[in-house]
């Protein structure tokens, strides 16, 4: 990653100041600066009606089965940011998610923050869990990852640069705390009111009871395609911003950290 990008969030660390942006923590600098850069990614504005449905937490053998059921009976498209751990027990469901076309992303390997612990406790998590999702989704793909909580602040955002993730937290508007139960009709209003296009939305397969989360899908899909959206990947979303055309360029260092010759100084961190 550019010098440039790197000085301005070393900068930007100094003034700590916390501010919630789409639920998550965002400490140190604004959001339209790490936006503009490419940095972290909230949404994926676009003029062809879609938006990306994410699933944090999983898999899990009760609700990820479901999920993906619903997804395959409306053609619709998600991505997974899955604790590594959970990869480890549900391999089959891993398995499901990738054959039927969706998305794998990394959620650490056991649901730990940057915040206040070593640099390598995070890194260590990210990189076992990136490991496994290997397995799975072969590279080059782009490497996303959404830190628990949303939980961002420079020096996340450092070594994402470094070991070329990119951060993909969710739009302010969605984000209607399935994890907190409350109410199916509560996180139907909520996803259904706020949409628009180029939208990340926020929902859970796993981290407890997800029966509000299962029977909110089955309202929210069916309605918002018949408002004429369509769902894909963050893989797929992506590409809608020409800020992020580079990471589908096969050639670059950004999607093979530590296998290609451009990885050197900046590549190094994944084992
Ligand atoms: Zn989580």
């Amino acid at each position: 990653m550019n010098v440039f990008r790197h000085l301005i969030f070393s900068a930007a660390a100094v003034a700590l100041s916390f501010c919630t942006l789409g639920g998550a923590a965002v400490a140190g600098v604004s959001r339209p600066k790490y936006e503009a850069r490419g940095s972290v990614v909230w949404e994926v504005p676009n003029n062809q009606k879609v938006v990306a449905l994410t699933f944090d937490d999983g898999p899990n053998p009760v609700y990820t089965p479901q999920v993906l059921d619903l997804l395959r009976e409306y053609h619709a498209k998600a991505t997974f940011f899955l604790i590594g751990k959970r990869m480890e027990a549900y391999p089959d469901l891993v398995q499901r998610e990738v054959r039927e076309g969706h998305e794998l992303g990394n959620h650490t390997f056991s649901h730990v923050t940057l915040s206040g612990k070593p640099r390598s406790i995070f890194s260590n998590e990210v990189y076992k869990t990136q490991t496994l999702i290997n397995q799975y989704q072969k590279p080059p793909r782009i490497k996303l990852l959404r830190p628990p909580g949303g939980r961002v602040n420079p020096d996340t955002v450092d070594f994402s640069e470094k070991s070329h993730f990119e951060v993909i937290l969710w739009s302010w508007q969605q984000d209607p705390k399935d994890w907190s139960n409350p109410g199916v009709a509560h996180i139907v209003r909520h996803v259904l009111k706020n949409i628009k296009t180029g939208h990340i939305i926020l929902l859970h397969d796993s981290g407890g009871n997800r029966k509000q989360t299962i029977a909110a899908l089955k309202i929210i899909i069916p309605a918002l395609e018949k408002q004429g959206y369509r769902f894909e990947t963050l893989y797929d979303l992506l590409k809608y911003d020409k800020k992020y055309k580079n990471l589908y360029n096969p050639g670059l260092e950004k999607i093979l950290p530590g296998t290609s010759k451009a990885g050197g100084k900046t590549g190094s961190a994944v084992p």
